[in-house]
């Protein structure tokens, strides 16, 4: 597991920025003893990285937090099916590489193959690309051990489903899930570099490539960067607006491009150029608070000059700020959640104390384009606020009573987010 012991008890997420110091903290080697673990627990969450920001898998002082890292992986990949059941606590490295050893791929991936399946999927984590839904939407069946310490599988068929994958780990430790698959495809990365905000046509951009990511320090009214990611086997489509860059970037200013996927448009693997960062180095720069709001598309434009208006409040404490976009999905806690969104994430320095006030700031600027917070990440908005943006927030309130009516997998975080 990533994270310092400071203590027996005490473990950090991946950015040493939250600390965890449950009443006990365990390693089950064995999932049957994982199970009853669960069963012998009265409050519970589970760690899956822990490359989350926030307090979403702290059990709190008197609950236990179970680490996955000492669990065996398993992957099973089924070709004429295309589907593959994989552990909850395998990252997406492994599990992108047996895949396309097999022929196949997965549609999409995050900006660094480090996380966990589970992890990933029960916080709305998700690339980028117009046509590209959250990693959730490939998730076709999932087996959940519940507080009794049984497991339960539930598949696309149940009406519970859209509320079980992206759940915020409070109905149970998901031990696997199935997922879609696809024939395995090439992908060709280039950046482009200085665009300038007045110039953006954002839809066009946005459908430039299969994944598209813009960057900026927010020290100009611009991008510094432009990601483009092609599949090779789709229609090429032009990009005029910015020159290509002739060496190879990173999206962090002074960071090494060594820790970066492939540039320079030369053609590869999907799981080797979807992700920004490879699977052996750093991602990102480490040393780091992350936030990110959804919004909807149509909102792109606006919401970049509302930034813009608060441009030195943003840039006097960010390392980079990159936007993606989203197609809308089913499940019900999504932050893509029934609309196609445009993500703006942040990449603040680690000095909580400095980066708070900007993030208050920030989420008054976009406050008029109702932004989803990244359940992952750090935000400040009042948990009233949050809760009136997901219409199906009382159908998950009532799904995880019913999976779980002693409120064993819940914690504080979900607390505040479902008391009503
Ligand atoms: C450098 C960096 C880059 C990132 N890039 C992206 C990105 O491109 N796109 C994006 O959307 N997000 C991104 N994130 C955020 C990240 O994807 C999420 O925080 C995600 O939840 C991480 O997965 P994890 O396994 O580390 O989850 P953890 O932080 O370990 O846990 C998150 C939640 O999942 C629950 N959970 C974990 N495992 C299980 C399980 N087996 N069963 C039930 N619940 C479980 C936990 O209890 C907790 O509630 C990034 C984070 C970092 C640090």
């Amino acid at each position: 597991m990533t994270g310092t012991a400071r203590s027996a008890r005490t473990v950090t997420n991946w950015a040493r920025t939250i600390s965890y110091t449950p009443r006990r903290l365990h390693r089950p080697r064995t999932v049957d003893a994982l199970a009853a673990l669960v069963r012998g627990s009265a409050r519970v969450r589970v760690l899956g990285s822990g490359h989350s920001f926030n307090r979403i898998a702290d059990p709190g002082p008197d609950g236990v937090l179970l680490s996955t890292s000492g669990l065996p992986r398993e992957i099973d990949v089924d070709t004429a099916a295309r589907t593959v059941r994989v552990s909850g606590w395998a990252r997406y490295a492994e599990l992108a590489r047996t895949v396309h050893a097999h022929g196949l791929a997965l549609p999409n991936m995050a900006s660094l193959p480090h996380i966990s399946v589970a992890g990933s999927v029960a916080t709305g984590t998700h690339g980028s690309g117009v046509g590209n839904a959250p990693l959730a939407a490939a998730v076709r069946e999932m087996e959940v051990i519940g507080a009794s310490g049984d497991t339960a599988t539930m598949g696309r068929d149940d009406g519970r489903f859209d509320g079980a994958v992206t759940s915020l780990g409070a109905l149970g430790v998901v031990t696997a899930l199935t997922l879609d698959l696809e024939p395995a495809y090439e992908v060709e990365q280039r950046v482009y570099t200085e665009l300038p905000l007045d110039d953006l046509d954002f839809d066009a951009v946005a459908a430039s490539g299969y994944s598209v990511s813009l960057f900026t320090d927010w020290r100009e009214p611009g991008f510094r960067q432009v990601w483009v990611k092609r599949r090779t086997d789709r229609p090429a489509v032009d990009f005029p607006w910015a020159a290509p860059a002739r060496v190879p970037l990173h999206p962090v200013p002074g960071m090494p491009a060594r820790n970066c996927t492939e540039q320079l448009g030369v053609p590869g693997p999907w799981h080797e150029r979807l992700p920004h960062f490879r699977a052996e180095f750093t991602p990102s720069s480490g040393e780091e608070i992350q936030s990110e709001y959804l919004l909807p598309r149509s909102a792109a434009m606006d919401a970049l000059y509302a930034i813009d208006d608060i441009r030195a409040t943003v840039s006097g404490v960010l390392q980079t700020c990159e936007v993606r976009t989203i197609a809308a999905d089913t499940q019900w806690l999504s932050p893509a959640h029934g609309r196609d969104s445009v993500a703006l994430h942040f990449t603040w320095v680690p000095d909580e104390g400095a980066v708070l006030p900007a993030v208050r700031r920030l989420e008054e600027a976009l406050e008029p384009f109702g932004p989803r917070p990244h359940w992952g990440k750090v935000y400040e908005m009042p948990s009233t606020v949050v809760r009136g943006l997901y219409a199906r927030l009382p159908d998950f309130r009532a799904l995880a009573r019913s999976l779980d009516p002693a409120g064993t997998f819940t914690n504080a975080f979900v607390r505040e987010l479902l008391d009503e």
